[in-house]
């Protein structure tokens, strides 16, 4: 027969009237009259209207029984029909039943009844046929290009690190341990220490678009335990403030393109704001006691939790802002290759989106005395990371970098309430499935 994808839903125009078109898609519903019934056809790019009529159709009864969501390619003329919603209708000729659906099935694709999210989870496939899902998964890869795409301009190359590794890159306990054959071995929960170790082989200025595993026992709306992120690490910058430069211009240039995706933006009902450049910076010690005046119990040394994070996202929304640095936190808060500024502080920021923390980064320390003080400063053995600290033995440059959490960037750009929304398949504390 014919060959199945030549037309989406969308390039057919009442132009085409007269002309015979190939469509292929999901039958999403049939409304059948008796002599005459409507299919709605639905492709990756829409609707349209197929019309059958019981007399001079043979393959009628067939199609009018078909399941919703069996898959179909059809050959047919393109009608001009004011009355159908886009202007136009197929008039079929040949319809081949390509897949048959089961019935019922576990999850409506046009329903407006509301459904559990963890139905929709465990039905993730049927519910990733819903545009306004697919939306977010579309809007997903243009963020993605548009870092590779931002980061290349700037200089930057792409690596890949190992996920695989033999101890953990900052001290913390929440690693999935793997059987590396005779060994133990983990899953990376960042690429920090290699990307790292990159600023002393004279590449300069890489970046890694990859899978993290976090083994978080908490189970939040925006915490993954398998998670992806935008991670950059530059060399010969004067500061963090050099960092945190590439960084709102990366987020910025990000909420530009996303900006023109009108018609998945407007699927989801979203009006994107593009901030202005440069972002405010906001110093920890400062927030600290703008939380204390509203009234808020902080303890200056303390990271903020998601309360805190929330109150400051009000602050700054007030202040006609909903993008932020927080800038030079308490050394103890950061992980022990930040570099310290003076009086207990440290070359840090966190990027805060709407309250919520959406990237973390720094300068960090190049000299690999003061890198092995800050290592035993936080419990760690610097005997546990030589691999690393050789790279910074034989000429290391000043060097900082970020990690930029793609599902977390999502979540704030389109204003989603839970994480799991911006993944395709979701792993959590419960979830491992499907
Ligand atoms: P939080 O304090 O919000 O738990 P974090 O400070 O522990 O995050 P970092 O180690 O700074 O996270 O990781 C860098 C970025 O990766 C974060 O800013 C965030 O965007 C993202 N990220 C971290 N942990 C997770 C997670 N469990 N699930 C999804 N994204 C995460
Ligand atoms: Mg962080």
């Amino acid at each position: 027969m014919h060959r199945y994808r030549t037309h989406y839903s969308t390039e057919i125009k009442p132009e085409d009237d007269g002309k015979e078109v190939r469509v292929a898609g999901w039958v999403q519903d049939i409304r059948n009259l008796g002599s005459i019934a409507f299919l709605i056809l639905r492709d990756r790019k829409g609707t349209l209207q197929v019309t059958l009529f019981k007399k001079e159709h043979p393959f009628f009864e067939k199609v009018v029984s078909l399941p919703r969501e069996s898959v179909v390619s059809i050959m047919g003329k393109c009608k001009a029909n004011e009355k159908v919603r886009n202007g136009y209708e197929i008039i079929p000729e040949e319809i081949e039943i390509l897949s048959t659906s089961e019935k019922p099935l576990p999850l409506g694709v046009v329903d407006k009844v509301g459904v559990e999210f963890d139905t929709r989870l465990d039905n993730r496939f049927i519910d990733l046929r819903k545009p306004e899902v697919q939306a977010i998964f579309k809007i997903r890869d243009v963020v993605i290009d548009t870092a590779r795409e931002f980061l290349r301009e700037e200089g930057f190359i792409e690596v890949h690190t190992p996920k695989i590794v033999a101890s953990c890159s900052e001290g913390g306990t929440n690693l999935f341990e793997i059987k590396y054959f005779d060994r133990k071995a983990f899953l990376s929960q960042s690429p920090q220490l290699y990307k790292q170790m990159l600023m002393a082989t004279g590449l300069d200025r890489v970046f890694e678009i990859a899978w993290y595993f976090r083994a978080e026992e908490h189970n939040t709306r925006r915490h993954l335990n398998e998670s992806t992120a935008i991670d950059v690490e530059m060399a010969f910058i004067s500061n963090e403030e050099d960092v945190m430069h590439i960084l709102e211009l990366l987020v910025q240039n990000i909420w530009k393109r996303v900006k023109e995706c009108e018609e998945e933006l407007s699927l989801l009902g979203k009006d994107i704001k593009i901030p202005n450049i440069p972002f405010p910076r906001m110093k920890y010690t400062d927030l600290v006691e703008m939380l204390k005046e509203r009234g808020m119990e902080v303890t200056w040394g303390d990271d903020f939790g998601s309360r805190e994070e929330r109150e400051i996202g009000k602050i700054m929304e007030e202040k006609g802002n909903e993008m932020y640095f927080i800038t030079e936190y308490p050394l103890d808060c950061k992980p022990f290759y930040t570099m310290p500024k003076d009086d207990n502080l440290s070359r840090s920021f966190d990027l805060g989106c709407k309250g919520m923390e959406i990237a973390s980064g720094s300068q960090r320390i190049h000299d690999v005395n003061l890198l092995m003080e800050r290592l035993k400063a936080n419990g760690l053995n610097p005997k546990d990371f030589e691999d690393y600290l050789k790279a910074f033995r034989y000429g290391m440059p000043p060097h900082g970098g970020f990690g930029l959490g793609i599902e977390r960037l999502l979540m704030a750009l389109l204003d989603l309430a839970n994480i799991r929304e911006c993944i395709l398949f979701p792993r959590d504390r419960t979830r491992l499935h499907p």
